[in-house]
C-alpha cells in the first residue's frame, strides 16, 4: 500500500435516515466515512476515529474496498456513534432526531506514528476538543482544513475558534458562517473568518454549489444538477473529501489547483447525494468522476467545448 497521503479524523456512525420517500437505519455513516472515501480517488486517505463492538464488519471490509488506511480507526468495547435525522421534501431542510455519542463520548484520538507526518490533514467534524487534540500531535503539515457543524458553533465556542486560528483552510455551510459571525451577508461574514486566521474558506450552499473565499479573491463552483437527490446527507463532507484528496493529489497549493479540487469536490458530492450512504460512491470509478469534470468544466465555462 502507498504512504498515506492525507489524514482524515471525524466521526463514524449508524444513521437512521428519513426522506419523503423512503426510511432507512443504521446505515453507514459520519463524517469520516464520506470523506475517506470520497478522497480515497485521489490520493491513498487514512481515517481516525473511532467504532464501537456492533460495528458491523462489512463495514471495515467495504472501508477496505476503498483502499483505505485503517490503522488510526479503533474498535472498543461499547456502541457505536448514531445519529439520526429527517429531510423536508426539498432535501434542504434537515432536522436532527437523535444524537447518540456511545463510544465517542470518551474517545481521544491518537494519531499512528507514521500518520504525524501526514501533509495534508482534514478534520472533519467531531467535537473541536478532539480536533485540538489532533492537531497536537501532527509535525508539519502542508495543509490542514477543518469542517464543522452548528452544535459546536453553539456548544464549544472557545475550542472552535481555537481550532479557526490554526487551520489553514475552514469549510462550513452558509446557515453556519451566518451562526458563527453574526453577518447575514456571506461576504462580510467570510472576511471576519478570514480574520480569525484561515487563508481560505469554503461556504457550502448545498444544491447551489459553495464558494471558495482566498488570497486570490471568490470563485464560485455549481452543484452538479441532479434531477433525482436521493440522499443529501454526507454531501459536505464528500465534497470535502473530494477536495482535500484532489489538492492532495496535485500537491500544489495555488489559485489553479484550489479551482480543480473545488470542481472535484463537487463532482464527487454529486455522486454522493444520488443513493443513500457509501452505495453510490462504491461502485464510482475515477473514469466517471473525469467525465463529469469534463461536462462540469463545460457547464461552467464561457467557450464551451461544443461550439
Ligand atoms: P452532513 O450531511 O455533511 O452534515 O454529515 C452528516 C454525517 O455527520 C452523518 O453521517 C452523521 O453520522 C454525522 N454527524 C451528525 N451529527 C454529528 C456530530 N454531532 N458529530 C459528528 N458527526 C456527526
Amino acid at each position: 500500500m502507498k504512504p498515506v497521503q492525507l489524514v482524515v479524523v471525524g466521526s463514524v456512525g449508524l444513521d437512521t435516515i428519513e426522506t419523503a420517500t423512503a426510511r432507512c437505519e443504521e446505515i453507514l455513516g459520519g463524517s469520516v466515512s464520506y470523506a475517506c472515501a470520497a478522497a480515497s480517488f485521489f490520493v491513498p486517505a487514512g481515517m481516525v476515529g473511532v467504532v464501537g463492538s456492533d460495528f458491523p464488519a462489512a463495514h471495515t471490509a467495504l472501508y477496505g474496498k476503498f483502499g483505505i488506511d485503517l490503522k488510526g480507526l479503533k474498535q472498543v468495547e461499547g456502541k457505536t456513534f448514531r445519529w439520526s435525522g429527517v429531510y423536508e421534501t426539498d432535501m434542504n431542510n434537515r432536522r436532527t432526531l437523535s444524537t447518540e455519542l456511545n463510544v465517542f463520548g470518551s474517545f481521544m484520538p491518537e494519531l499512528p506514528a507514521d500518520y504525524r507526518d501526514t501533509p495534508f490533514l482534514f478534520l472533519a467534524n467531531i467535537s473541536p476538543e478532539l480536533q485540538l487534540h489532533v492537531l497536537q500531535q501532527v509535525k508539519k503539515p502542508r495543509f490542514v482544513a477543518a469542517d464543522t457543524m452548528d452544535l459546536w458553533i453553539n456548544m464549544a465556542r472557545e475550542n472552535l475558534m481555537k481550532v479557526i486560528a490554526s487551520v489553514d483552510l475552514l469549510t462550513l455551510n452558509e446557515s453556519e458562517a451566518r451562526i458563527l459571525t453574526g453577518e447575514h451577508n456571506l461576504m462580510k461574514a467570510a472576511r471576519k473568518i478570514m480574520g480569525w486566521g484561515p487563508e481560505y474558506l469554503i461556504v457550502k450552499k448545498g444544491e447551489h454549489g459553495a464558494m471558495l473565499f482566498s488570497p486570490a479573491g471568490v470563485f464560485v463552483v455549481p452543484a452538479w444538477p441532479l434531477e433525482v437527490v436521493c440522499d443529501p446527507t454526507g454531501a459536505g463532507d464528500t465534497f470535502a473529501g473530494g477536495f482535500m484528496g484532489a489538492l492532495a493529489e496535485q500537491g500544489a497549493i495555488d489559485p489553479i489547483a484550489m479551482r480543480k479540487a473545488m470542481v472535484y469536490g463537487s463532482v464527487v458530492a454529486s455522486f454522493g447525494v444520488e443513493a443513500f450512504s457509501l452505495e453510490r460512491l462504491e461502485r464510482l470509478t475515477r473514469g466517471e468522476i473525469e467525465h463529469r469534470f469534463r461536462t462540469f468544466q463545460n457547464m461552467i465555462s464561457l467557450t464551451p467545448a461544443d461550439r
